[in-house]
């Protein structure tokens, strides 16, 4: 590639040691934190920092900057894989720190600089935010950098105002958009603006009229810009009530995504299909007989969807996370099912080299493991115990779906037997669709899809309502957990592990949903 991400991770650490950062190892995706599950941001690891505790282990007190790579999940994201070109559930989030040192000046500076000179991207392609009545970071932008106004939108709270929890250090914070089309220019043409105007004026300027009149429309829109660099002036601790009370110190706090600036410098159409993922996606591609290039956009995005979770689940486990039914042990098996589920989906059958007994995701998990030398030089040493751990998983829910299989068939031929009875056409109940898909793994459209074949249809609006009730039920566990766990050391020791079989224990499982978050 043009520029490897290997390369785009050494310049940005260099870039800021250069500028008096120490540069700090990743730490691990299990967080030392009890209000986040898995580590989202590069600032976690510094929380204590920022909240002016003394200092933990790795960071004496001599260091006022410093810079890391940090490995991150986002289980929020799990559903924008694959169909946005810039999410994932696993990155690399590359920071840059200032722990009461500098702050928004020499941090907007320093990025703009990064981007502009060190990376080399054009200055006119470049967007920015500010949060909306943060008026210094606008002149900072406007005067001193020289962005014109036109390119430097101010947004709201949902965009520019950043927080790692519930509670915690938080500030407005400032982000950097590439621009992929500048010639669609600043503003929408006038005949957009009339529509955009009846439009605004049929919702009645509700929630989305808003955002759109904030200029959200513009840099949200995914074709044209990237977010790529959010600087987060933090200088708030969030309480539980809510309130924010100012920090003793302003500190910075940045995230760069790795990702997503491989994307825009070896200009390809998506994260995927940069030398940080693609070859995974090659690896999984060659077991499922399928070319990536000429495949349709369904079988696409299940190879960008085992590109992307291959990376999860390697990463996760290595830092010991473990298949299970609660907590982040269950975030894996969430991840391995989609995983397995989305081989099947591509036509891979066994280990997808002929071995029908076999399993497929340790074939590509190597290519991972392979890759991740400057992710993570441990994860080599624990390539033995990841595949082993990872085979077992597979090969136990691939016997899950078979029991689901067997009684798919069965509850068709009742169904078919009852319709015959009755003289009614035949359908599959909501219940039984759910209980498929809870307890089976077997997602709605595939039981369809075989009812469907033997004429069986299916009751999707009972079906719909067991979803709801479901998803009432963990609402209602989640608040539960909420008040037990209230000053407790972690949310996930609150649930007895359950062995998966049936999930006769719903209300387990319902927490389980619910701290999935
Ligand atoms: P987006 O609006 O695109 O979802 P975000 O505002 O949620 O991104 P931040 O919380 O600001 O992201 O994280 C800092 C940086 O980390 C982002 O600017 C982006 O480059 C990167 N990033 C965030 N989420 C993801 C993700 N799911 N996959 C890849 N990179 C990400
Ligand atoms: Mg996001
Ligand atoms: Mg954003
Ligand atoms: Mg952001």
């Amino acid at each position: 590639p043009l520029v490897s991400g290997d390369s785009i991770r050494r310049r940005f650490l260099d870039f800021y040691a250069s500028r008096g950062h120490k540069v700090l190892p990743s730490s691990s995706l299990v967080p030392d934190d009890p209000t986040v599950l898995l580590t989202i941001a590069g600032m976690l690891q510094f929380k204590p920092i920022f909240l002016g505790k003394q200092l933990n282990v790795q960071v004496p007190r001599q260091v006022p900057r410093a810079t890391t790579a940090q490995r991150c999940i986002r289980t929020n994201d799990v559903e924008n894989v694959g169909r946005t070109a810039r999410h994932h559930t696993f990155f690399e989030m590359l920071g840059n720190f200032s722990f009461g040192d500098y702050f928004k000046k020499e941090a907007i500076r320093w990025a703009w600089e990064l981007s502009t000179v060190e990376f080399g991207l054009p200055a006119d392609r470049l967007w920015v935010s500010v949060y909306e009545d943060d008026d210094e970071a606008f002149e900072i932008w406007h005067d001193e950098v020289g962005v014109p106004v036109e390119r430097i939108k101010r947004m709201g709270e949902d965009d520019n105002f950043w927080t790692s929890g519930v509670t915690g250090p938080c500030g407005p914070c400032s982000e950097l958009y590439y621009d992929f089309h500048p010639e669609r220019g600043y503003t929408n043409s006038v005949s957009v603006h009339y529509f955009l105007f009846f439009f605004l004026f049929l919702c009645r300027m509700g929630v989305l009229g808003r955002r759109l009149l904030r200029g959200k429309a513009d840099l949200g829109d995914d074709t044209r810009f990237i977010e790529f660099y959010n600087l987060v002036f933090m200088q708030y601790n969030k309480k539980d009530d809510g309130s924010l009370e100012p920090l003793k110190q302003k500190n910075i706090d940045t995230g760069l995504g790795l990702e997503r600036v491989a994307r825009i410098l070896q200009k390809v159409p998506n994260n995927y299909e940069t030398d940080l993922i693609y070859p995974i996606i090659k690896r999984a591609s060659e077991l499922a007989n399928v070319s990536y290039e000429l495949a349709d956009d369904r079988s696409k995005m299940n190879l960008k969807i085992l590109g992307d979770h291959l990376r999860a689940i390697v990463y996760l486990i290595s830092d010991g996370v473990v298949p299970s039914n609660i907590g982040r042990g269950y975030v894996v098996r969430r991840l391995i099912r989609r995983a397995v589920r989305t081989g099947k989906l591509l036509g891979i059958n066994g280990d997808g080299r002929g071995n029908l007994e076999g399993a497929f995701l340790p074939e590509i998990a190597e290519r991972v493991i392979e890759l991740s030398i400057h992710v993570d030089a441990d994860v080599k040493n624990r390539a033995a115990r990841i595949l082993g751990e990872l085979k077992r998983e597979e090969l136990r829910f691939v016997q899950t779906l078979e029991r689901g299989e067997k009684l798919l068939e069965q509850m068709l031929a009742d169904a078919l037997l009852s319709a015959q009875e009755n003289k009614t056409a035949p359908c599959l109940s909501g219940k039984n669709a759910f209980l498929l898909y809870d307890t089976y793994g077997f997602p709605v459209e595939i039981t369809t899809e075989v009812a469907e074949e033997r004429g069986v249809s299916i009751d999707m609006a009972g079906f719909d309502v067991e979803m709801e009730n479901q998803r009432r039920q963990s609402q209602a566990a989640h608040n539960a957990v909420k008040l037990e766990v209230e000053n407790s050391a972690d949310l996930t020791q609150h649930v007895p592990d359950t062995e998966f079989l049936g999930y006769e224990t719903l209300s387990a499982r319902a927490v389980v949903e619910s701290l999935m978050v």
